[in-house]
């Protein structure tokens, strides 16, 4: 059994760093996926987390994944676990497959509504909100180490930053022992979100989730999944590249660069890095130096 999270942000003495992987969904992004575990080894990052897809009512590819990073030398993998489609005893149930099978992080989550609907429709009998889920998790298995999401940038089904900020605290309430943030691109929206969450009582740590940006479009795909703000200067100097993918790669991983550098002086407990199953941008020397200095290198 390895550290959990909790126990890992307790003794590292500096910022957790660690990498969000998924479950390869075809032949190709399976290639890419085995080729990116064994790259990103030399990142020895402190903790890997592998998402959950919609649908399905075991453990399944998440699982497989996990099992195959554990195996590969990852020292602490995070299955993560969404209540979409499932009953409160399917949940429930897939969590104890990860327990059985030696993981003892969990990310808690509610899931997205299918694509086209705005809002999320729990299955018969499942949870409504993922902190519904988290008491039960907490109850059925009390040593769990539960990472939850929380929202810079707002979640886009939240009225307003408040709301959003209150149901953070019930998920914390009910037993999350750490949040994972959306990804944002304005560290400014993170400190603010860290300020009010303590004003608000929440005294978890806050690991804040980064997308190493190479490209404008890639910014523009991923706004089609998640909501967040683009940063003026960052949008006008990726646009000024649009035809010199170097020199756009070079704007937006020094980006990065800059946005890790300032988190970690100001305080942030972690980096959690989303690769999208690619390890190329942490061979870019500037980014693979500076998350040598997170790792205390
Ligand atoms: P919740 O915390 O339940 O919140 C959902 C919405 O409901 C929010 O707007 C909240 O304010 C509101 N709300 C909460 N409680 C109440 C209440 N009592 N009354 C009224 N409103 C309430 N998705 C996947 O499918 N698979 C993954 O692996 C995955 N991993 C993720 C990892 C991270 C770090 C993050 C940030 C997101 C991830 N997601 C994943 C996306 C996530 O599932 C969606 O953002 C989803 O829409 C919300 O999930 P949640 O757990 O934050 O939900």
């Amino acid at each position: 059994m390895f550290m959990t999270i909790t126990q890992q942000l307790q003794t590292a003495g500096r910022p957790l760093l660690s990498v969000e992987f998924f479950p390869p969904k075809t032949e190709a992004g399976r290639a890419t996926f085995d080729q990116t575990a064994v790259e990103l080894l030399q990142l020895k990052p402190d903790f890997v987390s592998v998402t959950c897809g919609a649908g399905g009512t075991a453990a399944g590819p998440t699982l497989e994944i996990s099992t195959q990073l554990s195996t590969q030398g990852y020292r602490s993998v995070m299955p993560h676990c969404t209540c979409v489609d499932r009953s409160r005893d399917e949940v429930l149930d897939s969590v104890d497959e990860f327990v059985a099978a030696g993981f003892n992080n969990i990310m808690a989550l509610r899931g997205d509504p299918p694509k086209g609907e705005r809002y999320f429709k729990p299955a018969p009998d499942g949870f409504r909100y993922a902190a519904e889920m988290v008491a039960a998790l907490r109850e059925r298995q009390p040593a769990l180490c539960i990472g939850v999401a929380g929202y810079p940038e707002k979640h886009p089904e939240a009225l307003n930053v408040d709301e959003d900020i209150r149901h953070l605290k019930e998920k914390v309430d009910a037993g999350a022992d750490f949040i994972t943030t959306q990804l944002f691109l304005n560290n400014g929206a993170y400190f603010e979100f860290v300020d009010r969450c303590r004003s608000e009582g929440i005294t978890a740590p806050i690991l804040p989730g980064l997308l190493p940006i190479l490209s404008l479009e890639q910014i523009k795909r991923m706004r089609t999944f998640c909501d967040f703000q683009v940063p003026s200067r960052l949008l006008q100097d990726l646009e000024a590249a649009q035809d010199n993918p170097e020199k756009a790669e070079r704007v937006g991983l020094y980006w990065t660069v800059e946005q890790i550098s300032e988190l970690v002086e100001g305080g942030a407990p972690g980096i959690h890095l989303y690769l999208l199953n690619r390890a190329q941008t942490i061979f870019y020397p500037e980014l693979s130096a500076c998350l040598a200095r997170v790792r205390g290198e």
